[in-house]
């Protein structure tokens, strides 16, 4: 690291609160030492109320990227000075490309989730889905697969206050994308979700459920839902096989984790701020290596 670190050596960072366990530091300096670039990556911790002042001090230290995790991607998106159209879309920024002193506010999540099913050999372009949730990772899958030309999207989420935001993604994605058909039911409907999961091609869970320490809840208690050519995916990458996906792949479905979305989101990041790829496999060989010890 000393003989990395240079008098020329750019900083990129994290911001969000907490970010004492984040991957980000390991994976994008690890990025930059293989692939030869002259940055380093820290990560800050940064309350909602302090956005602001970081993405000064962005500006000021002529930093060349940033990313956003929680609590902050909303608040991000009101001090970028220009949105990416899903960005824009969805209100919240996860990655922040500065480009001679504008700030460029991109999310990469969606993405990540359509290059990993992509590497898993499903194209959304055309498919007819259906996707639980209305947080976060979920809005940002149904953005990324209604731009990326999925013929239908069938959005369930509980009767929360997560439901209002649905219905307002779905008026959203009418302007946006109109050739993609957008629907939102509340989950609680059992049958409507039955019929609209027979009649699709690709069923992703984007909530919580079976998330560390719930691993044994899944929003599919009708295993008879599951066929073999429906697509099952799932954000949740804690456990990195979840009980949707294990019963899932049991009934024949082909599965896709959270974990490779996690990854493809950072690395779609990374080739914003450097255009060039992240070296992923070497990183995953890198990772691997480091749990076995
Ligand atoms: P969020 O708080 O923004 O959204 C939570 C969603 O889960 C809402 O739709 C809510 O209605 C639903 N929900 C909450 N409790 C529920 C329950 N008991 N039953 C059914 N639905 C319930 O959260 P988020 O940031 O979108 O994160 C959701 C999951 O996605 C987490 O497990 C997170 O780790 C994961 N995630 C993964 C990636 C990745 O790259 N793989 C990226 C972001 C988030």
């Amino acid at each position: 690291m000393e003989q990395r670190i240079k008098g020329t050596t750019g900083l990129m960072m994290l911001i969000g609160s907490p970010v004492g366990h984040s991957g980000s530091p390991a994976m994008y300096n690890f990025s930059f030492q293989h692939n030869n670039q002259d940055y380093a990556y820290m990560a800050f911790d940064i309350k909602e109320d302090q956005v602001g002042e970081a993405l000064d001090a962005m500006r000021l230290f002529k930093m060349r990227g940033a990313n956003v995790t929680m609590p902050c991607k909303n608040e991000a998106a009101r001090f970028v000075d220009e949105l990416s159209p899903a960005a824009r879309i969805i209100g919240a920024v996860n990655t922040i490309v500065n480009e001679n002193g504008k700030l460029v506010g991109h999310i990469t999540d969606g993405t990540g989730f359509v290059q990993n099913l992509r590497e898993h050999g499903v194209d959304v372009k055309g498919k007819k889905m259906v996707v639980l949730g209305a947080g976060g990772a979920a809005t940002a899958i149904q953005v990324q697969c209604a731009l990326d030309g999925a013929a239908s999207i069938s959005i369930f989420n509980p009767d929360d206050p997560f439901l209002e935001r649905a219905k307002n993604t779905a008026e959203k994605l009418k302007q946006e994308a109109p050739e993609c058909q957008v629907q939102v039911f509340c989950l609680e409907d059992q049958d409507k979700l039955r019929e609209e999961v027979e009649k699709a091609d690709i069923l992703v869970n984007g909530t919580l459920a079976g998330m560390k320490p719930h691993e044994d809840t899944t929003l599919i208690t009708d295993t008879a839902m599951f066929r073999p050519e429906l697509v099952v995916a799932d954000v949740v990458y804690n456990p990195e096989e979840t009980r949707l996906l294990r019963e899932a792949k049991e009934a024949g479905c082909k599965t896709v984790g959270g974990k490779g979305m996690l990854l493809w989101q950072g690395a779609a990041a990374y080739k914003l701020y450097t255009g060039m790829d992240m070296p992923v496999e070497a990183y995953r060989k890198f990772q691997e290596q480091n749990e076995e010890k």
